[in-house]
């Protein structure tokens, strides 16, 4: 048994001060008020003056110090060892819009990380694909030339493979690419092949063809997320009666709301069958938008993700990619052509600007840090101090700065400068 003592413990409805946890395994054994007297004990740790919240759960993630998803080879590994100093003990690594054959690659590395999870590393979640089935005038720094029309009525996907759909070649589409030698068919056959490693997909519903593919995507047993979407109010319910709940970046590459035109945006806030990502950067969505949504939907429906890029953690002026395509670390992540192209952000930075910054109380913090997105998943389990909730933990000190990760009752992280 593990014992942590002394630190503050975030519960989902309050902070139990000077409290003590006992971890048998990877699960949380005991959460005590005070300190825990008798039995036996392999190792005890004391956190006066020390928060601990539940493992950081980050459903929106492209790369962190300098390594992309889309990188190949042994990169969500890599991430997924990276991810613990910054308090995250779950990820779901996502992709940009991309080629068949580069999706193919991703997806095996997802499989191959979640196979072989290091115990120093973060538990990899299913992918979340930000897909080729979005909108080109909400595309942000998504690659054009990768984005597809969902195949038309999804007959071809099983009975016929060879087949083109025909709006795609359709040279009124507004997504024509007769260069192009593969469609939204070739990526259907990738995500089925890969079907256990794909979590969610970011679609826009306004798209010919949006409704089927959401439809025939959760009676498969996807998250649909709407996004990167041009979708009026009626487009955005349309989507969410066909299974979609969730939201990519609320705010961000979407309709706004105004009081006459609610827009996706105003779909997502109003829908309490929609859980809503949020950026909490302070650059994609300025902190009274943040409380607005808060206020709207409860930390219940919120989730924090950072959409943090290989230039997460890296110092301002660092050049890196997303997706192969060339990014700056400034206040975000940048193009060339000054596109923003995600975060710099990582999760615990956005739990202590939530707190700091946004005016949340820790319990709300944890909420949508952690609690939120693991119940959209339905990680059972996950995302909460309770007796019997898996052991994935983050000590924070006073400044709401790691000082150790905790994964599934491992010590996963340790900042290097704390004494015992
Ligand atoms: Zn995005």
């Amino acid at each position: 048994m593990i014992l942590l003592s002394g630190a503050d413990l975030v519960l989902p409805d309050r902070v139990v001060s000077s409290g003590t946890l006992v971890l048998d395994g990877d699960r949380i054994v005991d959460v005590g008020g005070g300190a825990v007297a008798g039995g036996a004990r392999d190792l005890q740790f004391d956190f006066p003056q020390h928060y601990i919240v539940p493992g950081f759960i980050d459903v929106h993630v492209h790369g962190v110090e300098g390594r992309d998803t889309l990188d190949g080879g042994d990169a969500i590994a890599d991430i997924a060892g990276r991810m613990p100093a910054f308090g995250v003990t779950a990820f779901c690594p996502t992709s940009i819009a991309c080629s068949p054959s580069a999706l193919r690659e991703m997806l095996a590395a997802v499989r191959r990380a979640r196979t072989t999870r290091a115990p120093a590393g973060a538990r990899v979640l299913p992918a979340h694909l930000e897909s080729n089935f979005i909108s080109p005038e909400f595309k942000g720094a998504q690659p054009l030339e990768c984005l597809r029309l969902p195949p038309s009525a999804l007959g071809p996907r099983s009975s016929d493979l060879g087949h083109r759909s025909s709006d795609i070649h359709d040279p009124s589409s507004p997504i024509h690419h007769p260069s192009s030698d593969w469609d939204g068919n070739d990526i259907l056959r990738e995500i089925d092949a890969a079907r256990p490693d794909v979590g969610i997909l970011t679609v826009a519903p306004e798209l010919d063809g949006a409704v089927d593919l959401i439809r025939c995507l959760v009676a498969d047993g996807h998250h649909v997320s709407l996004g990167h979407s041009g979708a009026t109010y009626e487009q955005g319910l349309e989507g969410i009666r066909a299974g979609a709940r969730q939201a990519t970046h609320l705010f961000n590459r979407m309709m706004p709301a105004t009081h006459r035109a609610p827009g996706l945006t105003g779909a997502v806030l109003e829908s309490d069958d929609v859980v809503a990502e949020l950026v909490c950067d302070g650059v994609h969505v300025h902190a009274a938008m943040v409380r607005v949504a808060m206020a709207a939907k409860r930390p219940e429906r919120i989730m924090a993700i950072t959409d943090g890029t290989a230039g997460s953690g890296l110092p301002a002026g660092s050049r890196t990619t997303i997706g192969g395509r060339p990014i700056t670390v400034r206040d975000g992540a940048y193009l060339d052509d000054g596109t923003l192209a995600g975060s710099v952000l990582t999760l615990d930075r956005a739990f202590a600007r939530l707190v700091s910054g946004m005016g949340l109380s820790l319990s709300d913090a944890a909420t949508v840090c952690s609690t939120t997105p693991a119940r959209a998943l339905n990680l059972q389990g996950f995302g909460v101090i309770a007796p019997g909730a898996v052991a994935d933990l983050v000590v924070l000190d006073r400044d709401l700065r790691v000082v150790q990760t905790w994964v599934a009752g491992n010590l996963a992280w340790e900042r290097s400068d704390i004494e015992r």
